[in-house]
């Protein structure tokens, strides 16, 4: 299976990349940000409990998310690999992923982290929050805790792929097109 972990701040391109690099490479797309924002949209408890952190740019609680990641994996056991596009976001995710892929007689292949420039996220936020009407990147200040909750909680996951070795950083700026062949080439080198 080929397993990729697609990694960066929030607006680093991680959800438009994802479904470039889906459809390329047959992988079950598994966006924990989107998970959460159709159980908001269908008013469920879950999505009542998310909401409530999502509004302040906080993370939800690791146990919440790890329920609903896993109930996600089992409804797709065909999948041929997945894409994890947003998680994990804390080492503790982290730990249950690599748990849930053993048991599964799998593992994570690799974590791809898209680097861009604090200013160009901020942008980038500000500039979809107008398109899609994403509450959580209309303001400034959350996006400011998004982005200190990403360099305090969340990069500390790719210090820990980088411990197994899986950890790939890639130039996040530039046209799409570029920043998905840099991806692909990451993806090729460890298919062959
Ligand atoms: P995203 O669409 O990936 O930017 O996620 C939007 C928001 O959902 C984040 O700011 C968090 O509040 C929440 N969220 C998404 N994925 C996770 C995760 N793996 N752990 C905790 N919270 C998450």
């Amino acid at each position: 299976m080929l397993n990729l972990i697609l990694f960066g701040p929030p607006g680093s391109g991680k959800g438009t990349q994802a479904a470039k690099l889906v459809e390329r490479y047959g992988l079950l797309h598994i966006s924990t940000g989107d998970l959460f924002r159709s159980e908001i949209k269908n008013e469920t408890p879950l999505g009542l409990e998310a909401k409530s952190y999502i509004d302040r740019g906080a993370l939800v609680p690791d146990q919440v998310t790890i329920n609903m990641l896993a109930k996600k994996m089992g409804e797709h056991p065909e999948a041929k690999g997945v894409i994890f596009d947003g998680f994990p976001r804390t080492v503790a995710q982290a730990e249950v992923l690599d748990e849930l892929l053993t048991q599964k007689g799998t593992a994570v292949s690799q974590l791809l982290s898209l680097e861009v420039e604090e200013a160009e996220i901020v942008k980038r936020l500000l500039a979809r929050g107008k398109e899609s009407g994403r509450s959580d990147d209309q303001n400034e200040s959350i996006i400011q805790n998004r982005i200190a909750t990403y360099k305090a909680q969340t990069t500390p996951v790719a210090d820990y792929y980088a411990g197994q070795e899986k950890t790939q950083k890639v130039a996040g700026m530039g046209s799409i097109e570029e920043i998905f062949e840099r991806l692909c080439t990451k993806i090729d080198a460890v298919l062959v």
